[in-house]
């Protein structure tokens, strides 16, 4: 260990933090979850990822690579290993003014990138939260305000700069290492170091953005009217739907219709919000026309003790009503989880199943239902949420790796199906046969 540390100092430009020094507790744990790693690592470049990478692999203590730190199940972070904090790689530049396209550091943030797009007229679709990463956002898939128009954050990806396990720095596109490539987009962190993204960035346009919210009582009509609409909806129209939110009231909280209208022509927005306006008794409505960047939340950092536990799922067009039945029964409950259904379809459906490996191309909703709170209150909530996920199981179909909180065995084939399982595998024994990325939703090398 002593020589694999004495190569990293030599190496290594960036910062090197272990317990006991200043600024160890923040770089030790992520936004969701606490951590005592033996050693932070904070790149300034693709040359000290590599070392970092290099480091971790002789000094076999488990690696975390951290984007964003968002990650539900805490990957971003560990007790005794290696972090390799990339914040510090987070450059935004727009390297081809003709085609949009756009390189982005892999430890940017969302709420940055949207800033410095907008300063250039361009906007990518991520997700709802400045401060959640590029990086896992991205390998994992990214539903974001634009989603339905412009499919998930990866579709908008067009190469990727990655250093692997054994240290080397190579380009992944459709040209260059093909299958890296195809893997990667939606594989995770399963197959390296993402150090820079290149995205094809779309023109930005402001947004009809806000709430419609209806009382909670009239969540099982509200919600079936909306997936209905939502079928044959304007693709410019991208909608959640959130209810039983806990610190809204749980079972007496409102239902709340979010929208995002991409353009700035009123009467196109009044037209294609109007329906879900009408689907029961507003009693709320601040829809307005925002600059995109404005849409996305600041994120919040939960205080120390609270434990979240979040899981996902998928509904195809079949099982929407059903799922949708289950889910305000379930949020009409006593202490109900935290739900939000999402609208997936339009771009995202249209890329063939097996362009890339995020697989849930055909579903029409994506659900999510979340409880957080100190651990025994937590543990107290997990045998009705058991219960409502064991109802819920005959409709679903997979689960989005980037809402869950676990990573069993079930979780990673809910995530890839056997086909999606058996080609990442094999990417896997190609670029990182020792299995050491393996704090992610993990491919086993085939
Ligand atoms: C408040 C909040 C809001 C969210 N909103 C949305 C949303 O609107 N839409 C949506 O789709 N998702 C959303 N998510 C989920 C989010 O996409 C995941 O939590 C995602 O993993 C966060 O990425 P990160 O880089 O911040 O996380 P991290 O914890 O840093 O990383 C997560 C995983 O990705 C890997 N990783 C990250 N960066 C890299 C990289 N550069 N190279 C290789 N591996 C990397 C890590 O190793 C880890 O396995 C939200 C999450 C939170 C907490």
């Amino acid at each position: 260990m002593s020589s694999a540390l004495d190569t990293l100092r030599r190496d290594f430009g960036g910062d090197i933090i272990e317990p006991g020094a200043a600024g160890y507790e923040r770089a030790a744990r992520t936004v969701l979850v606490a951590g005592r790693p033996a050693f932070v690592l904070r790149p300034k470049s693709a040359g000290d990822v590599a070392a970092g990478v290099s480091f971790a692999a002789s000094s076999g203590l488990v690696v975390s690579v951290r984007g964003g730190g968002h990650s539900f199940a805490g990957f971003g972070t560990s007790d005794g290993g290696v972090v390799l904090d990339l914040g510090q790689l987070a450059d935004v530049a727009v390297i081809g003014q003709e085609r949009h396209v756009v390189r982005i550091g892999g430890g940017a943030t969302w709420g940055p990138v949207a800033d410095v797009l907008a300063g250039h007229g361009l906007a990518i679709s991520s997700g709802d939260t400045r401060s959640v990463g590029v990086g896992g956002l991205t390998l994992g898939g990214g539903i974001g305000w634009k989603v339905r128009k412009y499919g998930l954050a990866l579709d908008s990806v067009i190469a990727a700069e990655v250093v692997t396990a054994s240290g080397g720095i190579v380009r992944a596109s459709a040209q260059q290492n093909p299958e890296l490539w195809w893997a990667l987009r939606g594989g995770g962190g399963n197959f390296g170091v993402v150090t820079a993204f290149e995205f094809v960035a779309h023109p930005a346009t402001q947004v009809f953005f806000g709430t419609i919210a209806f009382p909670p009582a009239q969540a099982a009509g509200v919600l079936a009217g909306w997936a209905d609409y939502l079928r044959t909806a304007p693709e410019d129209l991208t909608s959640t739907v959130e209810f039983a939110n806990p610190f809204a009231g749980g079972p007496d909280a409102p239902v709340a219709a979010h929208v995002a209208f991409d353009g700035d022509d009123a009467r196109a927005a009044a037209a294609a919000i109007g329906p879900i306006r009408a689907l029961g008794t507003v009693i709320a409505d601040d829809v307005t026309l925002t600059p995109y960047p404005d849409t996305l939340a600041a994120g919040v950092t939960p205080p120390p003790g609270i434990q979240l536990v979040t899981r996902s799922g998928f509904a195809d067009r079949e099982s929407v009503p059903e799922v949708l039945r289950i889910l305000a029964e379930a949020g009409a409950s006593q202490r109900p989880p935290a739900i939000s259904v999402r609208s997936v379809s339009g771009a995202v459906s249209r890329v063939p199943g097996d362009a890339t490996a995020y697989p849930h191309r055909q579903a029409e909703l994506m659900f999510v239902t979340t409880i957080a709170g100190p651990g025994p209150a937590v543990e107290g909530a997990r045998p009705a949420l058991d219960a409502l996920w064991a109802r819920l199981a005959p409709h679903t179909s997979g689960a989005y790796a980037n809402f869950l909180t676990s990573a069993t065995e079930q979780d990673i084939a809910a995530i890839y199906p056997a086909r999606t399982y058996q080609r990442l595998a094999a990417v896997k024994r190609h670029y990182d046969p020792g299995n050491l990325f393996t704090r992610n939703h993990n491919v086993r090398p085939g």
